[in-house]
């Protein structure tokens, strides 16, 4: 294994390709944060639907119906399951060329005015989803969702003391996930496009 060099971010970049050996170190930085690299993660609730109708509201009736104030499922229609995970969400539409990019905050289609304030652009690390030819391979029936958790003053996510529960704080539908491949053709993390949708 070589160590020292092969890492698409660290092309040309002498002090980068030892520091990171490996993007998925990269990213795991970016998120968590290190000596050099403020961590851009937060608290993220990922709610990943399955393909069954909720057992509580959907009727087959007209085509397909559910109850927005189901409380089973949230008016969701299918059933899901939730994790918190630590991501990095950015305004904005975000092409990466390299992971280093994120740290400076700017990205290159501001210029050309593709600034929707409801589209964000998420990163998570290549452990979120090992199974990831689901999204590759769109045969899901509906997509998932993320949740951003309220925080404190020092970024650790706010629980309700009445249900245990995390704070909601806003809510994205992912559009896409595309699995960015580093050293080796291996996934290295995935990005995520992401568009606004209002808190259930
Ligand atoms: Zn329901």
């Amino acid at each position: 294994m070589d160590f020292y060099g092969g890492a698409p971010g660290a092309y040309g970049d002498e002090f980068a390709a030892v520091a990171y050996p490996n993007i998925r170190q990269q990213m795991h930085d970016i998120i968590f944060g290190s000596l050099d690299i403020p961590a851009q993660g937060q608290p993220i609730i990922l709610r990943e639907f399955h393909d069954v109708f909720c057992p509580a509201c959907w009727s087959p009736d007209q085509g397909g119906s559910k109850d927005l104030n189901c409380v089973y499922c949230g008016g969701e229609g299918y059933e899901f399951t939730e994790r918190m995970l630590t991501m990095a969400l950015f305004a904005g539409v975000a092409p990466v060329y390299k992971p280093a990019i994120l740290g400076t905050g700017q990205y290159p289609l501001s210029q050309y005015g593709d600034n929707d304030p409801n589209r964000y652009t998420g990163f998570t690390e290549w452990t979120t989803w090992l199974d990831y030819d689901r999204f590759t391979l769109p045969k899901n029936k509906t997509s998932d969702k993320l949740y951003q958790v309220k925080v404190d003053g020092v970024g650790r996510a706010v629980y309700n003391s009445t249900t245990g529960q995390p704070v909601r704080a806003a809510k994205w539908k992912i559009l896409s996930v595309t699995p960015i491949r580093g050293d080796n053709a291996q996934v290295s993390y995935f990005e995520l496009g992401l568009i606004k949708e209002s808190v259930s």
